[in-house]
């Protein structure tokens, strides 16, 4: 397995790629809503998808925005 077939890989699992925030772990804190807006927002107290299919263009952001997450509240499924 050389490079090339770990990119094609790492491109295959973007797509389709969804999101979640599980509303009970979630403190509102905003740091994902700032960091991915294509994909989070606030709702009342917590932050919420939204758009279920995360788009290319903010695969990357999505993820760093769940690895931000200080409680981990963000699942990224694929
Ligand atoms: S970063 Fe985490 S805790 Fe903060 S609003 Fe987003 S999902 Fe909630």
């Amino acid at each position: 397995m050389g490079p090339f077939w770990e990119q094609v890989k790492h491109v295959k699992v973007e797509e389709g790629m969804k999101a979640s925030v599980d509303a009970d772990i979630c403190t509102g804190c905003g740091l994902c809503c700032d960091m991915c807006p294509e994909v989070f927002e606030m709702g009342d107290s917590v932050a919420r998808v939204r758009v279920s299919d995360v788009p290319d263009s903010a695969t990357a952001s999505c993820r760093e925005a769940a690895e931000a997450c200080p409680v981990e509240a963000i699942r990224i499924t694929t």
